[in-house]
């Protein structure tokens, strides 16, 4: 692995310096004024449309859609749209989010605040989960701030789902923001125009509700000045696991993977990462030296998803961990699809079984059996991204799963986890 001697950090989103330094003023004084149009200028929205495409900016959010194409779309439509700022943040392992939002509000607001005067919005709603009251506070109290300097064009108000895994799904947040439950109710394929209240709906992430509001200060040529030329700007990571020194980082995108490990303070033993989430993927040592580039992470079967990285020891077993995710994954799951409700137990069942040497050949054929049956079926991917976790771990670890499975667990089966792992009764859906 490559030496480091300091994090490669590039702060940009982070710039103001932390949740003491999250107010409007400082906000101001580091960023400036942020350049809103006239009333009637009525170019603003295909100029930031453009600016917004010309950036390159991807969903932060997982998905890693193109920011500027889900726009236009919405530009497009001829009701008045709801702006939708993600910030949920299920993914029980991440907290760039809370950290972008306790630390730079404004520029989140920012963001939002820019594409609801492009678009002639008729209100945001910044949706925080219920379990997350340091993230809605912060941001409530930035909207008071605004409001008091007269900074808000429309009606902007945080609001707080359920906060369960698949409660920011797109589809779960519009539900609900239309007075359902927090549930998804169909696989969102890009481009869709979702609706609230019969409204078309902008759903972005808080990560790409802030990059917005630099685009718009700054302009696309300055967001392309760091990052790979396939994927410009900077991107929020939560590293944990086999650190030692866990936290936020704000990288370029097309850091090499060690070179976030070394920075966050790994040591040499690092077995694999778990990147992108707990519907993630594993990373074998052999993609370390990958740049973090949607394509480079495609090609080593994985993806930076929610920009979640779990460095996993070598003395830890990624049999095990992966099955502590697959059930808690399970409970999370909405209790609509048969596929989901039955089959991810039963997926959990089996790596268990493996990872605890209490198994055979037939237990592995029969999870390789359930994890094609369950993959595509169900109305939401998260039963995609249990498939996928459990998959990548079987080939990642394939010399321990032999191992397993000749001569018995191994120590590491028996070690304390490095993931976060909360309660399962995430509450009611409503
Ligand atoms: S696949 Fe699972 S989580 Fe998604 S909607 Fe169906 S039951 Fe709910």
């Amino acid at each position: 692995m490559t030496t480091l001697d300091s994090p490669p950090v590039t702060q940009r989103l982070l710039a103001t310096g932390g949740p003491e330094h999250a107010g409007l003023a400082n906000h101001l004084a580091v960023h400036g004024t942020l350049p809103v149009p006239e009333r009637r200028d009525r170019d603003f929205a295909p100029r930031l449309v453009a600016a917004i495409e010309q950036s390159g900016l991807t969903g932060r959010g997982g998905g890693g859609f193109p920011t500027g194409k889900k726009m236009a779309l919405l530009a497009a439509q001829r009701r008045r749209p709801v702006i939708a700022v993600n910030t949920m943040e299920g993914e029980p392992a991440s907290h760039k989010d809370e950290v972008l939002a306790t630390s730079s509000p404004h520029l989140v607001l920012d963001g939002a605040e820019l594409v609801a005067r492009a678009l002639g919005a008729v209100g945001i709603k910044v949706c925080v989960a219920h379990d997350r009251p340091a993230t809605a506070n912060a941001l409530a109290f930035a909207i008071d701030e605004r409001a008091a300097a007269g900074l808000l064009s429309v009606p902007t108000e945080v609001v707080t789902p359920p906060g369960r895994y698949v409660s920011g799904e797109e589809s779960a947040l519009v539900h609900w923001l239309d007075g359902g439950e927090s549930t998804p109710t169909f696989r969102v394929e890009k481009p869709t125009i979702l609706r609230v209240g019969g409204r078309p709906t902008l759903v972005d992430n808080a990560e790409t509700m802030a990059n917005i509001g630099l685009i718009g200060r700054y302009g696309p040529v300055w967001f392309r000045e760091v990052g790979a030329p396939d994927a410009p700007g900077t991107t929020l990571l939560t590293v944990s696991g086999a650190v030692s020194r866990p936290g936020i980082y704000e990288i370029p995108l097309g850091t090499r993977v060690d070179r976030v490990l070394t920075g966050a303070g790994a040591d040499s033993g690092i077995a694999a990462v778990l990147l992108g989430g707990y519907g993630g993927a594993w990373l074998g040592p052999q993609h370390f030296s990958s740049p973090l580039t949607p394509s480079a992470m495609a090609t080593a079967g994985a993806s930076i998803g929610a920009g979640v990285v779990v460095a996993l020891a070598t003395s830890s077993c990624g049999l095990a961990e992966t099955a502590r995710i697959a059930h808690w994954m399970a409970g999370e799951s909405a209790g609509q699809c048969g596929p989901c409700v039955f089959g991810l137990p039963a997926i959990a069942e089996d790596l268990t079984l493996l990872a605890a040497g209490r198994s055979s050949h037939s237990v592995l054929e029969r999870l390789c059996h359930r994890l094609d049956e369950v993959e595509g079926r169900g109305a939401c991917g998260h039963p995609d991204g249990v498939v996928r976790i459990v998959r990548s771990a079987l080939s990642v670890f394939a010399d321990d799963l032999a191992s397993h499975l000749r001569s018995g667990p191994c120590p590491g089966s028996r070690a304390h986890t490095v993931l976060a792992l909360p309660g399962r009764d995430g509450g009611p859906w409503r």
